[in-house]
């Protein structure tokens, strides 16, 4: 049985003789377009071939999703910086810098004696934005094998909006918020909720401080 493309340019169905079907439960056509070898689009990393038309739509949906972070990230930006500019903090210190130095070797119990300080130079600020779960990569030791890596679990952290308009956690610590991808371009629907989240967070707290942008 040989089907007809049912794919369409400019309206006109073209008719040529199919080669498969679209397998998009959400195609145009339902059971599947069937579609042509130059109405069908062949991607790596998709398991099937899908026609033009769906193809196309799905390109766009993950173009608006991009758009749509990068939105995000710009206002979580712009607002950052009107916050500074108005003096409006960051007031909230989520990195609580200090120094270690050495102070001597004690000689009866064989060790170095070292005192910790504070280092309000390094001390961080930023604007709380939520609680949210995150990687941290948290260097480990294996004094047993002499050996180390790099540790990660989800762990629930406070969440600030740096100075620049950074997202970081408590404690500052090196990470990324789990299964998001801030700051690559991944195709998820949670980073955009996330950043969407965040940016009604910095709106509102602009807004309680009497800072407002477009
Ligand atoms: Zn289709
Ligand atoms: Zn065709």
């Amino acid at each position: 049985m040989a089907a007809e493309c049912e794919n369409e340019d400019r309206g006109v169905l073209c008719g040529v003789q199919a080669l498969g079907r679209c397998p998009n439960p959400e195609c145009h056509v339902q059971g599947g377009a069937a579609f042509c070898s130059s109405h069908v689009e062949r991607r790596h990393g998709r398991r099937r071939d899908w026609c033009l038309r769906c193809s196309r739509a799905a390109d766009r949906w993950l173009l608006e999703i991009e758009e749509a972070k990068d939105r995000a990230r710009d206002r979580i930006r712009a607002l950052a910086h009107a916050l500074v500019a108005a003096g409006a903090g960051p007031d909230e210190q989520y990195f609580h810098a200090t120094t270690t130095e050495l102070i001597g070797f004690l000689k009866f119990f064989g060790v170095w004696k070292y005192r910790t300080r504070d280092n309000p130079d390094g001390h961080r600020y930023g604007w709380y934005i939520g609680t949210y779960d995150w990687y941290l990569e948290e260097p480990i030791r294996d004094a047993r094998f002499d050996s180390g890596g790099i540790s990660q679990h989800i762990t629930f952290y406070h969440t600030f909006v740096t100075q620049g308009g950074d997202i970081a956690p408590q404690g500052g610590r090196r990470g990324r918020l789990a299964g998001l991808d801030l700051y690559d371009r991944s195709l998820t629907t949670r980073t955009r909720d996330f950043l969407d989240t965040g940016a009604a967070e910095m709106s509102r707290l602009a807004q309680a401080r009497g800072v407002e942008i477009e």
